[in-house]
């Protein structure tokens, strides 16, 4: 049974490019018969708002756009995260990274993201961990290429995962490599965006993910993830993004209009379907 999921940030109201990402996840559902579940990622406390929460149910009602089972919010269950973590932990598989943003962004080339930019291990004594520990140091939780690499063999050079394209199913390379050595946690946040996502796919039953082109290169991490934790692999289909005026993506932190600013100026729903697809 096809089992897809809407995975939106309650960040702020939903708006164009939401919009495009939801019909893209429905319509996949409703072609090959399949149930969408809906997921609330909202990990990032300092960002997520109920109110937007409750917003994003509304806006995708408005939209006729029903969803399977009960909401799944990440936010209720951190201690899954934890039960992950500690696992990657028992394993040796993540480490504890004190540097800072400006020391990461030092070390590698320039414009790289310090979060996903290529960093690789850089062990530490025991000293000097216990040490920054002791005096409450802030660190995160990072998953170690090289120890995935130990764990996996020859399984790590040959990771891929399959994707969906206009002319049928690829195997695609994953190359989980090119970020380095991602952020998985940090000392007072349980999980990262990977380590929930994919935890919540396997748990959700989740067959096939539809979601924008920009976690198309993610998804490699996500291939390692599943591998490590010997969890289901679905397959991806990415969509294309609405981008705005100037040619970036459409962000509610730019201040992009929402679906309700369309609502209140009287467009349908089949208005909004109708400009998602301009
Ligand atoms: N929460 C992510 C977002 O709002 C979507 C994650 C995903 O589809 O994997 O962009």
């Amino acid at each position: 049974m096809f089992r897809t999921r809407f995975a939106p940030s309650p960040t702020g109201r939903l708006h164009l490019g939401h919009a495009a990402s939801a019909f893209a996840v429905w319509d996949a559902a409703r072609a090959a018969g399949g149930e969408v579940c809906l997921r609330i990622e909202d990990i990032d406390q300092t960002r997520c708002r109920a109110p937007f929460e409750a917003a994003i149910l509304e806006d995708l009602a408005w939209l006729g756009l029903d969803w399977t089972g009960t909401v799944r919010r990440q936010s209720d269950h951190f201690d899954d995260y934890t039960t992950v973590l500690n696992d990657l932990r028992a394993r040796e598989l993540v480490y504890r990274c004190f540097l800072t943003r400006r020391e990461i962004a030092a070390r590698l080339p320039a414009g790289a993201d310090p979060d996903e930019g290529g960093l690789v291990s850089h062990p530490l004594t025991p000293e000097d961990e216990a040490a920054r520990l002791a005096r409450g140091q802030p660190f995160a939780w990072r998953l170690s290429l090289d120890a995935a690499r130990r764990a996996l063999g020859d399984r790590f050079g040959a990771l891929t995962y399959r994707q969906w394209t206009p002319d049928g199913v690829q195997v695609v390379p994953a190359r989980p490599e090119r970020f380095g050595d991602v952020v998985l946690a940090r000392k007072d946040t349980p999980t990262s965006y990977h380590l929930a996502c994919c935890h919540d796919d396997a748990l959700q039953g989740i067959t096939d993910i539809v979601r924008g082109e920009d976690l198309h290169a993610v998804t490699g991490i996500h291939a390692l993830l599943q591998a490590l934790m010997d969890w289901p692999r679905p397959t991806y289909r990415f969509h294309p993004l609405i981008l705005g005026p100037d040619g970036k993506k459409l962000s509610k932190r730019f201040g992009s209009k929402t679906l309700l600013d369309y609502r209140a100026e009287g467009m349908t729903p089949d208005n909004i379907r109708a400009m998602t697809r301009a």
